[in-house]
């Protein structure tokens, strides 16, 4: 396989900006070779400039739950941008998505469209300090939240559970704003809650953390985690910027049955345009500008065209069974490899929630981030590297969930399957 005008982009790209791309994992840092640059998309195929196919499971990191290229989506974005691109005023396109989705959405009354998840995280911790006065946030190792300053934060040594910032240029003091504890360890939580419960704001968390491999969560600690923040007066943030919309139309939330205070939304909102979300109750929504104290603002938010994309998404997964048909595709698909793993001794073991899987390389289920093993990600690169050689993409980190999107035929599917089992044989050799 040729890789010659990709490779040729790349050295261009590295000229124009800091490691040749728009978004750090793009770069290929934790697999063999070079990024692809895809000029094409359909379905569950994408192109690249060589003109090589893939079947691609990271479908734009989630967004694309529909595949590439889905013709409702594309139509509505051609007939809403023949009318201009912005006008930076209220557009009836806004209220046809917001009443969409919040009609079809028991856990939230009112919205506020944003341009990215990040943007509706910074917001909604905003929200949850305005609304509470308190100051100090809390999330959990292994999850992801956007580049938010207070959220790029892990655990700091030690019984105090205080963060340390994993970016250069957050400064500590905001660093030690945000408390860091570990996934599924509800007497840690408890504890916390009694010393600090007063000072904290919010705890934020990935009900489906999905961004440091798949951690499901046993429901009973989601649970948990309610029933603490009521006591304890701390708002309960769902962040559903992956989730929302994948395990179904009302996310975490409703595949759980648990109603958190805030939920941020992203990715597949915006129908593969640049969108977020964040939302709550109306009492709560009310503390936003120009309701309330809490400002937040946007030259393009609810952008029509990107409303528009969102609307044509959201249409399509309000449709009967979409799904149930779309887990029971991606649940044959996942338990064909793990059928041969399994048969073969393969230490693999493919988590997998709705659309999502992941391939963790342990026997064990793995629900903290601690228990990954970073050495095993050597075995994802060779995964990784020799699926691509067969026309199969999978996001370029073993950290990375894949994603299966109603564009991904049976066909497709038993064809990735068998190429997947193909190079476990050559990953364990
Ligand atoms: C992707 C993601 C974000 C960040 O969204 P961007 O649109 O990349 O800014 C935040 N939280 C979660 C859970 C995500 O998966």
């Amino acid at each position: 396989m040729e890789r010659k005008i990709s490779e040729a982009l790349y050295s261009e790209a590295k000229n124009y900006f800091p490691g040749g791309v728009s978004s750090p994992v793009r770069a290929f840092k934790s697999v063999k070779g070079t990024p692809l640059f895809i000029k094409h998309g359909e379905g569950c195929y994408i192109w690249d400039e060589d003109d090589n196919k893939f079947t691609d499971f990271c479908c734009s990191w989630g967004p694309l739950i529909l595949g590439h290229n889905n013709a409702p989506v594309r139509e509505t974005i051609i007939e809403t941008v023949s009318h201009g691109t912005s006008f930076g005023t209220p557009t009836r396109w806004e209220n046809k998505l917001g009443q969409l989705i919040l009609e079809n959405n028991s856990y939230v009354d009112k919205l506020r469209f944003v341009s990215s998840g990040t943007e509706a995280v910074m917001s909604a911790v905003r929200l949850a300090r305005g609304y509470t006065g308190k100051s100090k946030i809390l999330k959990f190792e292994g999850c992801y939240h956007g580049h938010v300053d207070s959220l790029l934060v892990k655990a700091g040594s030690g019984l105090a559970t205080f963060g340390v910032s994993t970016s250069a240029g957050i400064p500590d003091s905001f660093a030690k704003e945000t408390l860091v504890l570990p996934l599924d360890s509800p007497d840690i939580l408890d504890k916390t809650l009694e010393e600090l419960g007063h000072d904290i704001a919010c705890i934020i968390i990935e009900p489906v953390p999905a961004n440091n491999g798949l951690l499901l969560q046993r429901k009973s600690f989601l649970e948990h985690l309610r029933k603490v923040c009521t006591a304890h007066n701390v708002l309960l943030i769902f962040d559903e910027v992956i989730s929302g919309f994948r395990v179904g139309f009302e996310g975490a939330a409703g595949y759980y049955g648990i109603q958190p205070d805030i939920i941020t939304y992203g990715k597949i909102i915006g129908g593969g345009m640049p969108v977020g979300a964040y939302a709550s109750n109306a009492e709560i929504m009310g503390h936003v500008a120009p309701d309330g104290p809490v400002y937040q603002a946007g030259t393009l938010s609810g952008n029509p065209v990107a409303m528009a994309a969102g609307y044509a998404t959201a249409q399509q997964l309000l449709q009967p069974d979409f799904y149930s048909n779309l887990e029971q595709k991606t649940k044959n698909f996942v338990q064909t490899i793990q059928t041969y793993c399994d048969n073969k001794n393969y230490g693999i073991h493919i988590n997998t929630i709705g659309s999502i899987f992941w391939i963790a390389f342990s026997k064990e289920e793995i629900t903290r981030a601690d228990q990954i093993d970073a050495g095993s990600m050597d075995k994802f690169k060779i995964l990784h590297g020799e699926l691509l050689d067969r026309g199969i993409y999978l996001g370029p980190s073993g950290y990375e969930v894949g994603f299966v999107s109603a564009g991904h035929t049976e066909e497709a599917l038993a064809d990735a399957a068998d190429k997947i089992c193909t190079c476990m044989d050559i990953v364990f050799s």
